[in-house]
């Protein structure tokens, strides 16, 4: 494959999403031209304010349901590179389908489209998630791009619906990612385009989308908040995380559309491990007022149980520089402020 350079076309789906919107600045930042796609018009007026300044770089399309077949056919014409993030982030579902239908046929739609239509396409990158990496474990262990969460996926398939939904979400971004793979190595003679993963941990870091009410914001953010707010218990708050720079997750994106040898690999990306009571302790370092304190320190020394390996994300993608939790925190703080969040005033 040949290096993709600014200012060739970026396809990003879901541009209105958390991640999504700081990919497409990234990209557009870096000189590269952005087509997104959002489900509806209404969706995506906030993106039009941050972007219409890069003129004819920026496009937004409307892609209305990425299931079906076909609803990807018009968007990917032209472009040079896919990254597709549109998936459903949550742990509300009720039901498998109503996450594992919109991640794998999301996906399978999109590479279906490229394969019909994409001649100017050179890469698709996907992006999945540790969670189709690591799987539970109550002994500490190493995971790297070798590693697939099975575990959620043959839990889902034994228990169903009552797998809860954060097996649902587990098992719907492993799916989803095997598809892709899958779907690859199935037209691996037809296609002249390869495909690159980035699988970020829980991704933190300020939001450029609107999101006017707690209820709005994403799942990641979502955490730092209820656990500055409270609504952690002592033993949630013992337990461990995996967490990214929202900024260094995108820059992935971009690094990985021009990096030749990311082609064919997935990438694991991660700013560090944490425990949730090291999000209140970076409060109380901060001097944030009204957080509660839970025990504090009492995480240090204690060994993480899930290590992520990013060896590949610093070869391939030079991303090398790990970004302190209180950074994100205060920077997560700064955004509920100025949103006027319950517990956060200005
Ligand atoms: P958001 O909820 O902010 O954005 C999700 C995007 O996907 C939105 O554009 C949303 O559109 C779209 N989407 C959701 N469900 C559907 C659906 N059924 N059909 C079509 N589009 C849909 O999530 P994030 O930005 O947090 O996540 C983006 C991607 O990154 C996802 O693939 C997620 O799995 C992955 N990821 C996120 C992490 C994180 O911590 N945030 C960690 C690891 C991976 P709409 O607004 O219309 O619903």
């Amino acid at each position: 494959m040949v290096a993709i350079s600014p200012p060739a076309k970026v396809l990003v789906t879901g541009a209105n999403g958390y991640l999504a919107t700081w990919v497409l600045k990234k990209y557009l930042e870096a000189g590269y031209s952005v087509r997104g796609t959002v489900r509806s018009l209404s969706k995506s007026a906030f993106l039009n304010d941050k972007f219409a300044h890069y003129g004819d770089r920026f496009e937004i399309i409307v892609v209305e349901d990425i299931t079906k077949d076909g609803a990807f056919d018009e968007a990917v014409k032209g472009v040079d590179t896919i990254a597709h993030t549109a998936s459903p982030f949550h742990y509300k579902s009720t039901h498998p389908d109503d996450l594992i239908i919109p991640a794998v046929r999301g996906t399978t739609s999109i590479l279906n489209s490229a394969l019909k239509h994409g001649s100017t396409l050179k890469r698709v990158i996907l992006t999945s998630s540790v969670a189709a990496v690591r799987e539970h474990t109550t002994v500490p262990r190493v995971f790297n791009e070798s590693n697939w969460n099975d575990a959620a996926v043959e839990r889902l398939k034994t228990k169903g619906s009552g797998a809860g939904p954060s097996t649902i979400y587990l098992a719907s971004k492993t799916l989803a990612e095997k598809a892709a793979w899958e779907f690859v190595a199935a037209h691996r003679p037809e296609i002249l385009w390869d495909l690159v993963v980035i699988n970020p941990p829980l991704v933190f870091g300020p939001s450029l989308s609107p999101a006017p009410t707690v209820d709005d914001i994403n799942t990641s953010q979502r955490e730092i908040y209820d656990t500055l707010t409270g609504a952690r218990t002592s033993a949630q708050l013992q337990a461990q995380g995996n967490w990214v720079h929202v900024s260094v997750a995108s820059v992935a994106h971009v690094r990985a559309t021009h990096a030749v040898g990311a082609g064919g690999q997935r990438i694991i990306v991660q700013s560090g491990p944490f425990f949730f009571q090291d999000l209140l302790d970076s409060a109380a370092e901060l001097g944030i007022p009204n957080v509660p304190r839970g025990e504090p320190g009492s995480t240090k020394g204690i060994s993480f149980i899930i290590n992520l390996e990013t060896k590949k994300a610093e070869e391939l993608l030079g991303l090398t520089t790990a970004t302190p939790l209180k950074d994100a925190v205060a920077e997560s703080v700064e955004d509920f402020k100025a949103r006027g969040y319950p517990g956060f005033t200005a």
